[in-house]
């Protein structure tokens, strides 16, 4: 992986678009992919497709705590409906 420049380019920001969305940059890095989305057209619908997933990501890990039976069912009915027993 190439190290990113101070002023990123759309690659960089792509690349980096994960860890800025768990904010598991430097506070220097989350800056530049943050100043970097504020002017780039091209990457914001990245960027907001990224957040809406791990959100959607973190609100179905939350149903699942709750009821794991449930999902365990439903992953098992799927399964079977594929034709699959187990
Ligand atoms: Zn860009």
């Amino acid at each position: 992986m190439t190290e990113c420049k101070r002023d990123i380019d759309c690659r960089c920001a792509v690349q980096k678009l994960w860890d800025y969305l768990d904010h598991e940059l430097t506070p220097e890095r989350m800056d530049e992919v943050r100043r970097h989305l504020e002017r780039c057209g091209d990457c914001l619908p990245h960027h907001e497709y990224g957040r809406v997933f791990l959100a959607a990501l973190s609100s179905a890990r939350q149903a699942d705590a709750r009821a794991p039976d449930a999902l365990r069912r439903r992953v098992m009915d799927s399964l079977r409906a594929a034709g699959l027993s187990t």
